[in-house]
C-alpha cells in the first residue's frame, strides 16, 4: 500500500492532500504547496516507461504524486487531456537540430507549452472537487504574460462547475496572443486587459486571492477561487511528465544509454517549467545541469550568479514576452527544497522580497543552487542571431523564447565546453511571434497580422499550425481594459456580481 502523499506550504507546516492543494491553488499563508517528499522512479519503472506512450508515462508519474486519486480517475484525466488534443497525438516530440535535442511542447490547441499542463488541470481540478466533496463553483483567476491565459481559457472553456477570468498586460503580449484571447469562445469565460505589465497583473491577482473580503463575497454566491497559474501544484505536476518522457525517448532512440546524464536548457520566466525538470531529476532522471535561460529581464541569471535576488531594476518589454517577468514565483519552491525545507528562512526571504524587493540566500543554499543550475541571458539581438543562425544552418525554425534558450546554451558551451547531450525545451510555435521571428530572419514583416503568418510560412517552408490559421475567421468578444487598482471591480463585473 502506497503512503499518502501530503502537501505543505513553503511557509508553514500544515499538511493537505493533493486534491486540496490543487483546489486551493495557493496556501492560506501565501506560500506555495510542495509535496512532503519527492517520490522516486525505480529502475524497473524507468525501464517500463520506455515502452509506454505519453498517456502511460503521464499516468505513472502522476500516480506518484496524486495519491488520493484512484487509478481510474488519473487515467480518465490523462486521457481526456492528451488523447486527440495534440497534433499527431504526440504531446512532446523531440527534434534534433544543430547538435541539440529540441523538446517541442507546442503541438497543442494554443501552440505553447502551457497546453501540456492546462489541458490536464481542469480535469485534475474537477476530480479534486469530487474527491473533496466540494460543491462550490470554481472560479479560475489568471494573470498571464500571454500564453497561460489562452491555454487556460482553452482548457476550462465550457467545463461544468467552473468559470475562468483572465487578466493580461495591455501592451505586453503579441498581436497573435491578444487575438487568441480576445476571440475566446465559451460561455464561462472572461478576458480583461490591464493598464500595466505582467508583474502588475500577477500582483493584482495574488492580492485578490489573498483577500478575505472578496472570498466572502464569492462564498455567499456559492463560488470559490482557484488558480491556474504555475503557483498551482496541478499546473506543475503535469510538466514533470515531459522531462521523464524526453529522457525515455532519447534512451529508446539510442541517443543515450539508460543512466547517462543529460543537460536541460529552459527558457524561463516564472520558473515553473524548469522547476518541473528539477522534480524529474529528483525522481531519478539523470540530469547533469539545468541551464536557466533569461531574456534582458535577467533577474534569474543574476541570482544564479550571485545569490542575490533583486527585482529593483528596469522592466523591459522584449521579443520573448512570456519571459518578461521580474518576480519568478516558483523559485520559492526550489529555495524551499534547497534550504532543507526551512519555512523560517523562506518566510524571511519572501518578506524581504515583498518589502525591499531583494533578498540574499545563505552560502549553503547558494552552493546547492549552483551545483545544479547555471544561468545565462540573451537580449533580443542575441536571441535573433541564435534563431537566424539555427535556421540558416539546419533549416530548423524556432520561436523567440526558444531562441533565448538556444543562444544561452551557445554561451554556456563556449564557457564550459560541457558536451553532455542537451535537451532544449522549445516552448512555443514560431507562428505565435511571427513579426519578431520574421525580423530575426532579416525580413520586413507585412503590416497585417495574418499576412505575417503567410509570409513566415513562405520564407521558412514550414506549415502554419491549424489553431493559428483558424483565428482568422473569429470575431473579437472582449475589449475591456482596466486600471491595475480596479481589478476587484473587474472580477465582480465579469462574474456579474
Ligand atoms: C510561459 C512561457 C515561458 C516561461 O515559462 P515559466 O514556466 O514561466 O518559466 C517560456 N516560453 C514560453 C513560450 C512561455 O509561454
Amino acid at each position: 500500500m502506497m503512503n499518502m502523499m501530503e502537501y505543505t506550504s513553503t511557509r508553514s507546516s500544515k499538511a493537505v492532500t493533493s486534491a486540496q492543494a490543487i483546489l486551493q491553488g495557493i496556501a492560506e499563508d501565501g506560500g506555495l504547496f510542495v509535496p512532503s517528499s519527492i517520490p522516486a522512479l525505480t529502475g524497473q519503472e524507468l525501464e517500463s516507461l520506455l515502452e509506454m506512450d505519453y498517456v502511460g508515462r503521464a499516468c505513472l508519474v502522476l500516480s506518484k504524486y496524486l495519491t488520493d486519486f484512484s487509478k481510474e480517475q488519473i487515467e480518465a484525466c490523462v486521457k481526456g487531456a492528451y488523447l486527440n488534443r495534440f497534433d499527431g497525438n504526440q504531446p512532446a516530440p523531440l527534434r534534433e537540430a544543430g547538435g541539440m535535442e529540441l523538446l517541442e511542447l507546442w503541438h497543442g490547441p494554443t501552440c505553447a507549452f502551457k497546453d501540456l499542463a492546462l489541458q490536464l488541470l481542469p480535469y485534475l481540478m474537477t476530480t479534486s472537487a469530487q474527491i473533496a466533496g466540494d460543491q462550490d463553483e470554481i472560479v479560475i483567476l489568471v494573470a498571464t504574460s500571454g500564453d497561460t491565459g489562452k491555454a487556460a481559457l482553452e482548457g476550462f472553456k465550457n467545463v461544468k462547475g467552473t468559470k475562468i477570468l483572465v487578466f493580461y498586460p495591455q501592451n505586453g503580449v503579441s498581436p497573435m496572443q491578444k487575438r487568441q484571447m480576445t476571440t475566446q469562445e465559451g460561455d464561462n469565460v472572461g478576458v480583461c486587459a490591464i493598464d500595466g505589465n505582467f508583474d502588475d497583473a500577477q500582483t493584482g491577482v495574488k492580492a485578490i486571492f489573498g483577500s478575505r473580503e472578496v472570498a466572502a463575497q464569492l462564498r455567499e454566491r456559492g463560488m470559490a477561487f482557484s488558480s491556474a497559474n504555475s503557483i498551482n501544484w496541478g499546473r506543475l505536476v503535469p510538466q514533470i511528465v515531459y522531462y521523464v518522457s524526453a529522457y525515455c525517448d532519447m534512451a529508446k532512440a539510442g541517443k543515450i544509454k539508460m543512466g547517462d546524464p543529460i543537460n536541460v536548457v529552459v527558457p524561463t520566466g516564472n520558473f515553473g517549467n524548469i522547476l518541473a525538470g528539477y522534480f524529474a531529476m529528483r525522481m531519478g532522471i539523470p540530469v547533469n545541469r539545468f541551464l536557466c535561460a533569461s531574456n534582458r529581464n535577467r533577474v534569474l541569471t543574476d541570482f544564479i550568479n550571485t545569490g542575490v535576488y533583486d527585482r529593483n531594476r528596469e522592466f523591459y518589454t522584449t521579443a520573448s514576452p512570456s519571459m518578461d517577468i521580474l518576480i519568478s514565483s516558483n523559485l520559492e519552491r526550489l529555495l524551499y527544497l534547497l534550504s532543507g525545507e526551512d519555512t523560517g528562512r523562506l518566510n524571511h526571504w519572501m518578506e524581504e522580497l515583498k518589502t525591499a524587493g531583494r533578498y540574499e540566500v545563505d552560502a549553503e543554499t547558494f552552493e546547492k543552487l549552483t551545483a545544479k543550475f547555471s544561468g545565462e541571458a540573451c537580449d533580443d539581438g542575441e536571441g535573433a542571431a541564435a534563431l537566424r543562425q539555427l535556421f540558416e544552418k539546419t533549416g530548423y525554425l524556432c520561436d523567440t523564447h526558444t531562441a533565448v534558450a538556444v543562444g544561452a546554451y551557445q554561451k554556456y558551451l563556449v564557457k564550459t565546453g560541457d558536451d553532455t547531450p542537451a535537451v532544449i525545451v522549445s516552448t512555443a510555435s514560431p507562428y505565435k511571434f511571427a513579426a519578431s521571428v520574421l525580423e530575426a530572419l532579416g525580413q520586413t514583416p507585412a503590416a497585417d497580422d495574418f499576412a505575417k503568418i503567410e509570409q513566415l510560412a513562405a520564407v521558412s517552408g514550414t506549415a502554419v499550425p491549424a489553431p493559428i490559421a483558424a483565428l482568422k475567421g473569429k470575431s473579437v468578444r472582449f475589449t475591456k481594459v482596466c486600471d491595475k487598482a480596479s481589478m476587484v471591480e473587474a472580477v465582480y463585473s465579469l462574474l456579474r456580481m
